[in-house]
């Protein structure tokens, strides 16, 4: 057979190696060498330029245009000495993925290279092609770029790339960097509040981000022979191998060589542009592996989870080899998350969730504890559409992943000084008490969680000094969960501290105000907390007693983004105003619609000239065989059995892709978008896709291999 799939295995058995070195003996002698960071602009600075760009950067603060042409030239000159030729702003599209658009340093003009601070401040990239859910074509045609200070400038290839926002000329947010600039404010202002009723000298609060990246790696031939990996990020078809991950032998076992190359060479790369990554290891599936960084500054972290990202597929390509962030990129495996670990840091260095044996300590680190799950308790759906995309929609409720239910997970120590504040409500505090040994949060020990009492089935977990949110998506834009958890804990954190000064203003005294108010928070909010086995069905059950809610697709986990309390919520805070909430909507649904449209046309395809043809014809030899058993007198009915069954396949696939794409065309008339996407969801992917699947699925075990067009799973997915 002239299949793609035989020559794609052909290849793999003649892939040549690709040697790898390291740009220097030891990490510390490259890592960081294509930034242009603190270092670098002290180095390059006036001490009192040097100043106002810290400063500045530190208070959220506008940098002036002397400062600009100060750094800009600084900038220019750092690049142009390692090569660069061109600069770029650097931004983040709400298509997901990042944008940039090259301008050369060199002037034809003056015949010099030119790089003035209007440029790195501010650009007007061609943004037309951008989705803006309307804002743009509604009120004004063009956005620009804007400079964010707080994230480094960096070389890649030849060119100086500048983080930026990207905001229309009215002002609104294009993009998923500004929104969480915003949101990281809040939370700073709110948090930094709340610790000054505890210590004055604490004058600012740090977001901080560790996303675990996971992943698949397959070959770049066997990839190119699935027609859905390329065209839907995802397989369509393929019938689970006869080893899939039952044997748990690929977690934290030995990494494929080809694997271990890739991973040595974007480590390097990833090194060079500042990026901390740190641990590598094996996932549960076959072929699948995990990436985590040292943890950073939210919107820094996030940037280099999105550089890195690309980095891996370009050097991926050069190891023959493609990189899947897909989060189900293989029906019946682990799918891939990017686990959020989140964490709030003093100015001082306090992490505000790390317990500590000081029991003034320990109230403020109950304070935050107390206060994210209380904000987890009042805000779950939130926090459910801001992990909601299509590709994470099959991951979230299946059998390997976190539910669509958004409770938090604690461990037991935590769960029983929780109990105990509470317990102890009733406890009189008199004058000259030990307030922290009456209530029983003198001493809290430090938390290790040990392997039995880490809960890898939560979609929020408390790993001992830091929230682990792990129902994000491989794929996504860390931006966007992070912009709503950090606005929702700004936000409880702001109810706090209201309610705490009312006490006080009552006669209160401070510490017992503030154990007061946590004490209430903990009864409110413990129907989010669980302990238990989130993938069970026994917990979705329990949770529709609790009252909570299971939103088990994108179109509809999404529509808690524009209720009148989620649109107050962003508004008070300046995260998102009433109009781009609406308009990021419009353009998460039409990114849907047409990821659904995409997926039912590779379904189709490949079912109808792919698949059927071949079953038809393996048909044909079964017949042949069966009329030539009759001949002979042999008994025939197994062969006449299975052509039975083939044939019954067949109608399911038949019937289903046209009826799926009679359904299209009716819900392509719809013209309100939120309902054309719960048609497609409905009526299209829930009422189509896995009954076609399961026919093919089938098929592919019945038709001789030799015939069998697709790349299979085992073919895939054990890569040496
Ligand atoms: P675990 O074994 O719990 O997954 P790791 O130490 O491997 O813990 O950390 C996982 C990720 O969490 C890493 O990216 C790490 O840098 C990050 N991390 C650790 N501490 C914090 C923190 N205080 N805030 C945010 N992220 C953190
Ligand atoms: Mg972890």
């Amino acid at each position: 057979m002239a299949y793609l799939r035989f020559e794609a295995l052909k290849k793999l058995n003649e892939r040549p190696s690709v040697p790898v070195s390291s740009p220097g003996p030891k990490v510390s002698d490259f890592f960081g060498e294509n930034v242009f960071n603190t270092e670098q602009m002290r180095a390059s600075l006036a001490p009192a330029v040097f100043k106002n760009v810290t400063a500045a950067i530190k208070n959220h603060d506008k940098i002036d245009a002397t400062t600009a042409d100060a750094v800009a030239s600084a900038a220019k000159l750092w690049a142009m000495s390692k090569g660069a030729t061109h600069f770029t702003h650097w931004f983040q599209p709400m298509t997901g993925g990042t944008a940039e658009k090259h301008d050369s340093f060199f002037d034809a003009q003056s015949g010099i290279e030119k790089f003035k601070g209007s440029e790195l401040v501010q650009q007007e990239p061609d943004a037309s092609s951008f989705p803006s859910g309307g804002i743009r074509s509604t009120f004004e045609a063009r956005g620009y770029t804007a400079w964010d200070p707080t994230s480094p400038m960096f070389l890649y290839g030849k060119t100086l790339c500048i983080p930026t926002v990207f905001v229309s000329y009215t002002g609104e947010s294009l993009d998923t960097k500004s929104p969480l600039l915003k949101a990281l404010k809040a939370v700073d202002v709110a948090a930094t509040k709340v610790c000054q009723l505890f210590d004055k000298d604490i004058q600012h609060v740090v977001a901080s981000l560790g996303p675990e990246q996971e992943y698949f790696v397959v070959d770049e031939a066997l990839y190119m022979a699935r027609p859905d990996l390329v065209m839907a990020s995802r397989t369509v078809f393929g019938h689970a191998p006869a080893r899939g991950q039952q044997m748990e032998d690929h977690y934290f076992g030995s990494i494929p060589a080809r694997v271990y190359d890739f991973m040595k060479e974007f480590e390097f790369e990833s090194w060079r542009l500042g990026i901390p990554v740190r641990t590598r290891h094996n996932e549960v599936a076959p072929c699948q592996f995990e990436v985590a960084p040292l943890f950073e500054e939210v919107n820094v972290a996030n940037d280099h989870n999105q550089l890195m990202m690309d980095v891996m597929g370009r050097v991926a390509e050069k190891h023959n080899l493609k990189v899947l962030f897909h989060e189900k990129p293989f029906a019946g495996l682990n799918g891939s998350g990017k686990h959020n670990n989140w964490s709030l840091i003093t100015d001082n260095g306090i992490n505000l969730y790390a317990p500590s044996s000081s029991a003034r300590d320990n109230l403020l680190f109950l304070t935050f504890f107390v206060t994210t799950i209380k904000a987890v308790h009042e805000y779950c759906d939130l926090l459910r559409a801001s992990i909601a995309t299509a590709a994470n929609d099959f991951r979230l409720g299946a059998n390997e992943a976190p539910p669509a239910i958004m409770s938090v997970f604690i461990g037991t120590q935590m769960s029983a000084v929780l109990d105990e504040l509470e317990k102890k409500g009733n406890v009189k505090i008199e004058k000259g008490d030990n307030m922290y040994m009456k209530l029983g949060i003198d001493q809290i020990p430090e938390i290790i969680l040990d392997a039995t009492d880490r809960n890898r089935t939560s979609p929020f977990a408390f790993t001992g000094n830091k929230f682990e949110f792990r129902a994000v998506g491989a794929s996504d834009n860390c931006a966007i969960p992070m912009t709503v958890l950090n606005l929702i804990v700004a936000a409880q954190l702001d109810h706090f501290n209201e309610a705490v000064t009312k006490e006080i203003d009552k006669g209160t005294e401070k510490r017992l105000a503030i154990v007061n108010v946590l004490r209430k928070y903990i009864k409110e909010s413990k129907s989010v907390r669980f302990e238990g086995d989130g993938y069970s069905e026994d917990w979705v059950k329990e949770a529709a007693k609790r009252g909570m809610n299971n939103i088990k697709n994108m179109p509809r986990a999404i529509e808690a983004y524009l209720t009148k309390e989620s649109v107050a919520l962003f508004e008070k805070h300046g995260v998102l105003s009433h109009k781009e909430l609406e308009a990021r909507n419009e353009i998460r649904l039409e990114a849907y619609i047409k990821k659904v449209q995409i997926e039912a046309r590779v379904i189709g395809d490949l079912a109808m000239n792919h698949i059927i043809p071949t079953a038809i014809a393996y048909q044909n030899k079964l017949i042949q065989n069966a009329n030539g058993l009759k001949g002979l007198g042999v008994d025939n009915k197994a062969v006449v059995q299975t052509i039975k069954e083939i044939s019954g396949h067949i109608d399911t696939i038949k019937n289903g892709t046209r009826q799926m794409v009679e359904e299209r065309k009716r819900i392509n008339k719809i013209t309100d978008t939120h309902k054309r996407a719960f048609a497609y969801c409905d009526d299209v992917k829930e009422k189509y896709f896995d009954t076609i699947r399961d026919a093919v699925d089938k098929l592919e075990l019945l038709v001789d291999d030799e015939d069998w067009p697709l790349v299979k799973y085992r073919e895939m997915l054990f890569l040496r």
